[in-house]
C-alpha cells in the first residue's frame, strides 16, 4: 500500500472504528476521559490521519490529549495484560524489530534491525513466492530441508536485508521454495532469538516479553519459549490482538500517561506527530 492509499483508508475508516469501539464497549462518547493517539514512530500520512481524529475530539469534548510513543504502547499493554514487571521486551512485526529494556528512566534499544523489520523480509518473500498477504501462517508452517543463508548478527543488531536477497536469488536460480523458506525463517528467528538472548544476559533480567505481529508465529514463540527455558527466564506473550498493532494499546498508555503525568496533555492547535520517534526519546517511569 502506497502512504496516499494508506491514509484515504484511515480517514475512511476512522468515524466507523470510533463508533464499533464504542458500542463493543458499551460507552458513550461522553464517557471518554482522555483523547489517545499515535504520536510515532510511524508512517505519516497514517499518523497524520490519527492525529486529526484526535485532535478534533479532543477540541469538541474538551478533554486531555495525549500523544502516545507507539513501541512503548506495545511494552505497557504486553505489561498489564501478562503481569510482567520489568522485562527484557522483543519488539517483532513488520516495521520493527527492536530488544528494549528499561533502564531506571526510560525505555532503551538494546539492539535493533539495522535494515527491514523481520516482519517486512517475510512479506516480500511470501509476496515472491505469490502467497496471500500476511504470508506469516503460510510459511510458518512450510517444512523444507536446510540450506545455507546469511546470518547477519552485529553486537546486539540484525540485519535481514543480506538475509532476504539471497532468499530470493536462491528460488531464482532455482532451490526448491520450501527449502528455502523453512531455512529463511530458522534463520531469522534464530538470529533474533540470539539477540533477545544477549539481552536477558546482559541485564540480568528474567523475563522476556514478547510484542509486535510476529508474536502470533507458533514456530517463532517456541524457539522463544526454548531459550527462555534454558536460561530460566519466563516468556509473557499477550493474546495476538494484544500483541500486534491495536487501539487498546494506544488507550492504555495514554491513561497511564494521563494519570502518572508522565507526559503533558498538548494543546490540540499546536501539538503535530512524529514519525521518528524513538522510544528513548523520552522518560518513562517503570509503574
Ligand atoms: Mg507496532
Amino acid at each position: 500500500m502506497r502512504p496516499h492509499d494508506l491514509a484515504e483508508h484511515h480517514s475512511g475508516i476512522a468515524l466507523e472504528v470510533l463508533k464499533d469501539a464504542l458500542s463493543s464497549a458499551g460507552a458513550s462518547i461522553k464517557d471518554i476521559s482522555v483523547i489517545g493517539y499515535s504520536r510515532g514512530p510511524g508512517i505519516g500520512q497514517s499518523l497524520l490521519i490519527g492525529a486529526f481524529v484526535a485532535r478534533s475530539l479532543s477540541l469538541k469534548l474538551n478533554k486531555p490529549l495525549i500523544g502516545v510513543n507507539h513501541p512503548i504502547a506495545h511494552v505497557e499493554i504486553g505489561r498489564i495484560v501478562t503481569g510482567s514487571k520489568d522485562p527484557v521486551i522483543l519488539y517483532v512485526s513488520g516495521g520493527n524489530t527492536q530488544v528494549i529494556s528499561h533502564n531506571g528512566r526510560r525505555y532503551v534499544v538494546l539492539g535493533e534491525t539495522l535494515d527491514i523489520g523481520l516482519g517486512n523480509a517475510q512479506d516480500r518473500l511470501g509476496r515472491e513466492l505469490g502467497l496471500p498477504f500476511p504470508p506469516g501462517p503460510v510459511m510458518d508452517s512450510i517444512e523444507g530441508n536446510w540450506i545455507e543463508l546469511p546470518y547477519t548478527v552485529k553486537g546486539m543488531d540484525l540485519s535481514f536485508s543480506g538475509l532476504l536477497t539471497e532468499a530470493l536469488r536462491k528460488l531464482r536460480v532455482g532451490f526448491k521454495r520450501e527449502d528455502v523458506v523453512w531455512s529463511f525463517m530458522e534463520v531469522a528467528f534464530s538470529m533474533t532469538v540470539e539477540v533477545a538472548e544477549r539481552a536477558l544476559a546482559l541485564t540480568g533480567k528474567d523475563e522476556l516479553l514478547l510484542v509486535g505481529g510476529v508474536a502470533a508465529s507458533p514456530r517463532f514463540r517456541e524457539k522463544v519459549r526454548r531459550m527462555c527455558e534454558e536460561r530460566g527466564a519466563s516468556l509473557k506473550v499477550p493474546p495476538p490482538d494484544l500483541a500486534r498493532d491495536n487501539g487498546a494499546m494506544i488507550a492504555w498508555t495514554a491513561l497511564l500517561s494521563y494519570l502518572h503525568k508522565i507526559t503533558p496533555p498538548e494543546d490540540p492547535s499546536k501539538s503535530h506527530i512524529l514519525p521518528e520517534w524513538r522510544v528513548d526519546d523520552l522518560i518513562w517511569p517503570l509503574i
